[in-house]
């Protein structure tokens, strides 16, 4: 059986030490870490998420700013808020809700955004520097499931590790930092052949599909790391992951839940990235001062 991988002790656990640090880091500077959260429209989910974003800075110490527009914001509204947030000394992080309402580009929204303050790490700048191995800000959700697994003491190197879905939120950079930490890494997507052969070779399995409980136990290996970063509300108002969860924990070595998994771990590593981006504004301009 496995063990339950409790991603909200570790994400609690990483907004504590983010807290100390940012205290110790106003200590040393003077400086507030500050994350501007925008939002354009009314969509529930994304509501609750703004909400959820701004809870978590109020606990961590941060300086923490809404704007939220309404749904029939044109495009160069939004750029000229962007573009004074790039200005703003007093914000360090600059996130941007997704999803947009359509007559708004959100590759123009985000390659707009200064990459020094791009802490969802979308701009092209640090998908660049995720694949060259040197981003400034790794995608919360994908740094989440790294985090996970390296507290949760599983060691990647050499093993098999499969990517069932292909996002540029999840699925990519998730496969990039599995590499990176020496994993062979395959990535599986809706036109994978046979994904059952595919996804039972591996001894970690991420599954970040958006399909409720569709990885079942005859995929699954014995003794594998089963990441499950699906969030699917099924009609009976309850959150299911992609992973049948009773299916496969009696197989896997260890298996993070949904809810209580991922989940928590993407605001936390927010947080972690805007105290970041505060902590290298600081080493830049250290930087000038010395040159
Ligand atoms: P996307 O819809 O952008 O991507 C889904 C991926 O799954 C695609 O690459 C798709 O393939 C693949 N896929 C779909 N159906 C199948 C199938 N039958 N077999 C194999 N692959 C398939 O989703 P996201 O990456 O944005 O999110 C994935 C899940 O993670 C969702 O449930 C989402 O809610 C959740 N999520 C959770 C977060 C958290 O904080 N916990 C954060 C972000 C997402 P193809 O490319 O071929 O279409």
């Amino acid at each position: 059986m496995a063990a339950v991988i409790d991603g909200n002790k570790i994400a609690q656990n990483i907004r504590n030490e983010v807290r100390q640090s940012a205290l110790e880091f106003k200590e040393k500077t003077g400086i507030v870490p500050g994350l501007a959260v925008v939002l354009v429209g009314e969509d529930p989910a994304s509501q609750v998420y703004v909400g959820k974003k701004a809870k978590a800075c109020a606990e961590v110490g941060f300086l923490s700013r809404e704007y939220k527009l309404p749904a029939e914001t044109s495009e160069a509204k939004l750029l000229s808020l962007i573009n004074d947030l790039n200005k703003d000394h007093l914000i360090h992080g600059i996130l941007v809700q997704l999803p947009l309402p359509e007559q708004i580009s959100t590759e123009k929204i985000i390659a707009a955004i200064d990459p020094h303050k791009d802490v969802d790490g979308f701009h092209p700048y640090n998908v660049g520097g995720l694949v060259t191995g040197s981003p400034l800000f790794i995608p919360c959700t994908p740094r989440g499931i790294m985090e996970l697994i390296a507290r949760t003491g599983i060691d990647l190197k050499g093993k098999e590790a499969v990517v069932v879905g292909r996002s540029n939120i999840v699925g990519k950079p998730i496969a990039l930092l599995l590499l990176a930490q020496h994993a062979t890494v395959t990535i599986c997507h809706s036109r994978t052949k046979d994904l059952p052969s595919v996804t039972r070779r591996a001894d970690v399995l991420i599954a970040a599909i958006g399909k409720p409980q569709m990885i079942k136990a005859n995929m699954v290996k014995e003794g594998a790391v089963v990441i499950d970063v699906g969030v699917n509300r099924l009609e009976n108002g309850k959150l299911a992951g992609d992973v049948d969860f009773n299916e496969v924990a009696p197989k896997a070595s260890y298996i993070t839940p949904v809810p209580g998994g991922v989940g928590p771990m993407t605001i936390a590593m927010l947080m972690k990235n805007t105290l970041d981006a505060a902590r290298n504004k600081v080493s830049k301009s250290k930087l000038r001062n010395n040159f």
